[in-house]
Formats: structure tokens, C-alpha cells, sequence
């Protein structure tokens, strides 16, 4: 909800300021309609429902999958693309993937949402609009912000929707925030994040390989960006999760683990290896490199697990978001076959919660 037309909303028809939070603690409590805020009187929710809009964005589309994933494509006031995801684990996690930027102004290689023309980044409203929508359909509890753009480059608008996030039921310690390595906006989070997660999307041990999947790497190198994710893990006690999307003949080989291995620190990082969902470019590794690579990182100290992939089949894993134009229909029901990994049993459902 555009919280600032509320706000002059209430003030033009001279209603006290806390009917705001009146209202918002009702939009955070799953409420889908002025009519169920019963604590407003009927006129002024009659009168309100006209002026406001309960949500900044307009869903038009959604997808659930057959393992529970569900992915809200909408579209912004001025026609932007948005998208959000909702996982459901089989230990009662329920999981809200959000997007910080419509598009992304990045252009990592391997990535659907690189492709993509770079939009705009998000209002704090229409991030915090994502997670209504998904709160509405039932309890979540964890969020990352692993949707379309890069978090760090909107830091203002992502901090402050995480700030609101507790009362839609989600801890700031299951919050995270995933980036490329934007290191002004780590050195930002480890000061003023409280104890949001941090996750690094490194995908390459080395400078060489790195800038080549991920021109970012030009502007902040390996060094540079581990030294910042460092200092977030000293300053919060917390662990740095490592993401690591495997690209088959690029960054798999046992050569590149034990590099990897060197790199990290075993008190410091966790590893999770992330399945590629192929959107054009490159192939997926298969499921015994993945695990050979897990082995040999485990091997030598470092904790490192298989992302359990959601919603494949509906497009809805990371990096898919903007394959949104596949979806039809406004509910669609897939029939296609369980995600690969999940059926293998090789995979560790907690790690994409991000927790401990
Ligand atoms: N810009 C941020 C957050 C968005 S992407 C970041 O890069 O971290 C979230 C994660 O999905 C990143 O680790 C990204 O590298 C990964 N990803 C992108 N495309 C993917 C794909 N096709 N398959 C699997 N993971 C992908």
C-alpha cells in the first residue's frame, strides 16, 4: 500500500495519524480487503477503498507448482515487471523470495534477470507489497531478497521494508539479503543490518573466471569483496552463505573446489551449491559433478550443502524470475515432473532458508 497517499488520505478527511498503523497492522495480519478492517468505521473504509488502493502493485499472473511453489508475476503502477515467490518445505518453512529492482542494471552471464532491461529499483511499498500478497495466501516466515535486481544498489528502500517485515511474522534474522558483491552496500549492511544475513552469490574462486561470468567483478574484485563479507561475519558472529550456481565446463571441476576450499575460510562461510536453472546461455552440471564438488569442499572443512531447487516447474527458481512471459492462464497448475535434486535426496532442505 502506498503508505504516503494513505497518510493524506486520513489526513483529508481528519482522521488521527494511527489509524495508519491501525491499517497496516491488518495488511501485515493477511487482510485481503478494506471490509475486514473492523475496527475502521464503514464509512471510512467505504471512502478509503476509493482513494487507496490496497496494494502499489497489480498481480497478473500466478503459477503454483506441484511441490507447493507459488510465483506472482505483477506489474508496478507505470508497468514495470515484478516478481515473488513463495516456498513451501516439507518442515513447515514457509519461504518469501522478493525482488529489490524491476530488472537489473547487473549483467551477470548466466542470469534470466540480467538479460533483462534494467528497469527501476523498487519502492519500499512495492517491496513491502510483494510480501502482502504472499502473507495473504498464508504464514511466512523467512524472506530473501533473491528476486530480480540487486538488493545492495536499493539498500535505503530494502533496509527500511526489512525494518516492517517482523510484523508480517518474519524475524530479521530470517531475512537475507543476497548480492553480487556491491561492496559499498556490504560495508553499509554489516554497520546498519542488525542481523539481517548476509549471502554472497560468488560463483567463481578466481578474478580470471569470476569477470568473466560476472562483469561486477572488474569493479570489486575477489579480495576486495571477501574482505567486506569478513568484516560482516566479525562484526555479527554470523556466517556468510556462499552462493555458487554450477555451470557445467565453466566453474565445476574438482580444480576449482579445492581452489574454492583455499578461499574460504571454514568459520566464516558455508557453501551452497546451487543447481543452474538453464535460461539459455549455459547447462546445468550434472547432479555427480555437484556432488563431487560438495564432497571435496566438505572434505577439506567447508561446510557446504545442494540447494534444494522450488518450483521448477514453473519457471520459479532464481535467476527464472524474468521468465515470467511463459506463464498463462491466471492460475496454472503444472503437471510436470519433481525437480531433479529434490528426487535425488541429495539435497538439504534447510539450506535455503538460510539459516545456521
Ligand atoms: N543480485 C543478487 C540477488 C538476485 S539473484 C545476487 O546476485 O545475489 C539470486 C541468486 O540466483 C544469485 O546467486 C544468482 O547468481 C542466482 N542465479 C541467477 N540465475 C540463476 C539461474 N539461472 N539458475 C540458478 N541460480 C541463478
Amino acid at each position: 500500500m502506498d503508505r504516503k497517499l494513505l497518510s493524506s488520505a486520513l489526513d483529508a478527511q481528519n482522521e488521527p495519524a494511527y489509524r495508519a498503523d491501525q491499517i497496516w497492522a491488518w495488511l501485515a495480519g493477511g487482510a485481503s480487503s478494506w471490509d475486514e478492517m473492523t475496527n475502521l468505521s464503514k464509512e471510512l473504509r467505504q471512502s478509503l477503498s476509493k482513494a487507496v488502493p490496497l496494494s502499489t502493485l497489480h498481480a497478473t499472473d500466478e503459477a503454483k507448482s506441484k511441490d507447493g511453489t507459488v510465483k506472482v508475476l505483477f506489474n508496478t503502477d507505470d508497468g514495470r515487471p515484478v516478481e515473488a515467490v513463495l516456498m513451501r518445505y516439507g518442515d513447515g518453512r514457509r519461504s518469501i523470495c522478493v525482488s529489490s529492482q524491476s530488472g537489473c542494471p547487473l549483467t551477470c552471464t548466466f542470469c534470466a534477470t540480467g538479460t533483462m532491461k534494467f528497469g527501476r529499483n523498487l519502492t519500499t511499498d512495492e517491496i513491502l507489497d510483494q510480501a502482502l500478497h504472499l502473507r495473504r495466501i498464508e504464514d511466512i516466515d523467512h524472506c530473501v531478497f533473491m528476486g530480480m535486481g540487486e538488493p545492495m544498489m536499493n539498500l535505503d528502500n530494502v533496509l527500511e521494508a526489512c525494518e516492517r517485515l517482523p510484523d508480517l511474522g518474519i524475524s530479521t534474522r530470517h531475512t537475507a539479503i543476497s548480492t553480487v558483491g556491491w561492496v559499498p552496500g556490504i560495508r553499509r549492511l554489516t554497520q546498519e543490518g542488525g542481523q539481517i544475513r548476509l549471502a554472497l552469490s560468488l560463483h567463481a574462486p578466481n578474478d580470471a573466471l569470476r569477470s568473466k561470468i560476472m562483469p561486477i567483478n572488474d569493479k570489486h574484485p575477489i579480495a576486495e569483496v571477501m574482505d567486506a563479507c569478513d568484516e560482516y561475519a566479525a562484526k555479527h558472529r554470523r556466517k556468510v552463505f556462499i552462493e555458487y550456481v554450477m555451470l557445467k565446463g565453466v566453474n565445476d571441476s574438482p580444480e576449482l573446489a579445492i581452489e574454492l576450499a583455499e578461499l574460504l575460510n571454514s568459520k566464516t562461510y558455508k557453501v551452497n551449491l546451487i543447481p543452474y536453472n538453464p535460461t539459455g546461455s549455459y547447462d546445468g552440471s550434472d547432479k555427480d559433478t555437484i556432488e563431487n564438488f560438495s564432497a571435496i569442499l566438505n572434505g577439506k572443512g567447508v561446510t557446504a550443502t545442494v540447494r534444494l531447487t522450488r518450483g521448477q516447474d514453473i519457471a520459479a527458481a532464481c535467476g527464472q524470475l524474468a521468465a515470467g512471459k511463459s506463464m498463462s492462464g491466471s492460475i496454472s497448475e503444472s503437471t510436470s515432473g519433481e525437480s531433479s535434486s529434490e528426487a535425488s535426496g541429495s539435497t538439504d532442505s534447510g539450506s535455503d532458508s538460510l539459516s545456521d
